[in-house]
């Protein structure tokens, strides 16, 4: 049998419309060659096929993409996937959250320019996120969709093995598989549909159950992403399969099911402002996590209100992981008064603020004020590993409380069993729904609305299913 030829390659981010702070090219990173084969870690010779790697871009999420980037690294992916000449299958790495200004559908119009060229035989699989958005347009233009099943998400790998698999076993089998989905009026954050707690997480196990049927491939629930307020912005289930008919049972099953468990989605860890934080705080080593300035969900991470709290309730051997500033990073390194908040254009309070103690390691200034220990990056980015603490040469026992940018904690945070409260903070990804703008998101949808009823329908992309 003669091998075939597939691409691989895309873009991943995740934009809050909220967010004052647009990404430019330099935020992203681009996996190229060996290195993005080595990140789908799929053993593509084995099935006879040659894979040829595009690119991979991919950011912290943040804010609005800029047009220009946008458009101009699409017309990149299509020149390079022109160059490759005919191909067989294409495997497209997608998160499904991205923002570009004047664009309602930024992941459709990039799909549906790969579509373009490479003609309706080829088999275009799909990786998502499953805080990204579906539409028509993407539906219409892929064969075969898979989506992480958790959040945190412990499943990113996993992920990419089951979409190159349906690449694979199709181009094996020279079947086309296909893709439906129906929208679900709900809109939530990742916090409050965790797969690790209910209903989430038995909404998720069911979906292997539902992989079992006959002709079904890949069932999947899609969270959607809460802080875009785009016409796009919804829930989602999204089946790849082999009978389109019944592919819409499937869809429609976990729609309901969705729907149905609407009122239970809420986070599970304690929450409120920064004062029940503070006075909830015991003995033991806590984690305070800052929610509405998560880098990691589209946060700018450079707000200072949690810290003036703490600062001003003179709370011992806190630790602040970590606070974006480049041009505090800057000051300290020329003397120890340095001004600290909003510095990348996110808002809140400015500190002016003088170091005991400062060192630099790793791109961070680790700064000592009072009885507080303030990590100040120099660039966003998140502290959710304790490698990332044991790089900068922090010992977290030596703390009693850590303050972090995040919402609900990441698996290695998780596992220090600590007291952990979350702050519904002000910031681009604010917890409190009801006080974000809510202008062109599609009406009616929970819980932005009280909505009552909900009957699935299912689409190819096309046109409607049964
Ligand atoms: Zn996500």
């Amino acid at each position: 049998m003669a091998s075939k030829k597939i691409a691989i390659g895309g873009i991943s981010t995740e934009c809050s419309s909220y967010s004052p702070l647009y990404q430019k090219e330099g935020d992203f990173l681009s996996l190229q060659g060996q290195a993005l084969l080595d990140l789908v870690e799929y053993p593509f010779d084995d099935y006879n096929i040659q894979a040829h790697p595009i690119f991979f871009n991919k950011s912290v999420p943040g804010g609005p993409i800029e047009s220009s980037y946008f458009f101009k690294v699409k017309d990149q992916f299509i020149k390079e996937l022109k160059a490759l000449g005919t191909i067989d299958g294409v495997l497209l790495l997608m998160h499904g959250a991205m923002y570009v200004d004047g664009i309602d559908d930024p992941e459709g119009e990039w799909i549906a320019s790969v579509r373009e060229v490479v003609g309706q035989k080829c088999i275009i699989s799909a990786s998502f996120d499953l805080h990204g958005q579906v539409t028509n347009k993407i539906v219409s233009n892929i064969d075969a969709f898979a989506a992480f099943r958790t959040a945190p998400h412990i499943d990113v790998k996993g992920t990419y093995w089951r979409s190159s698999q349906m690449l694979a076993k199709a181009l094996n089998g020279n079947y086309k598989p296909c893709v439906v989905w129906s929208p679900i009026p709900v809109l939530v954050s990742g916090e409050m549909s965790s797969t690790f707690v209910e209903p989430c997480k038995s909404i998720y196990e069911s979906l292997e159950l539902y992989n079992q049927e006959p002709n079904i491939l890949d069932s999947n629930l899609m969270i959607g992403y809460v802080w875009a307020d785009t016409k796009r912005a919804t829930a989602s289930s999204v089946v790849t399969c082999t009978n389109q008919e019944s592919g819409s049972v499937v869809c429609r099953n976990i729609a309901k099911l969705y729907w149905d468990n609407r009122k239970e989605l809420k986070s599970d860890m304690k929450s409120g402002n920064i004062y029940d934080a503070i006075n909830w705080l015991g003995e033991d080593f806590s984690i305070i996590a800052d929610s509405g300035d998560n880098p990691t969900a589209g946060g700018v991470g450079d707000r200072v209100d949690v810290l003036k709290a703490v600062l001003e309730s003179n709370i011992k051997d806190a630790l602040f992981a970590g606070i974006a500033s480049k041009s505090s990073y800057d000051e300290l390194k020329k003397g120890n008064q340095f001004n600290l908040g909003g510095s990348f254009g996110g808002g809140g309070p400015s500190l002016k603020l003088t170091a005991e103690d400062v060192y630099f390691e790793n791109h961070c200034a680790v700064v000592k004020v009072k009885n507080t220990t303030i990590i100040i990056s120099e660039l966003r980015r998140p502290f959710h590993n304790l490698a990332d603490f044991d790089s900068l040469k922090i010992n977290l026992k030596d703390f009693q409380l850590l303050v972090i940018k995040s919402g609900y904690l990441s698996p290695e945070l998780q596992e220090l069993s600590a007291p952990s409260f979350m702050v519904l903070s002000s910031g681009a990804v604010n917890q409190n729904l009801s006080t974000i703008k809510n202008i062109h998101r599609k009406k009616q949808i929970f819980p932005f609305q009280d909505v009552d009823q909900f009957t699935p329908e299912v689409s190819n992309g096309l046109s409607l299913i049964g």
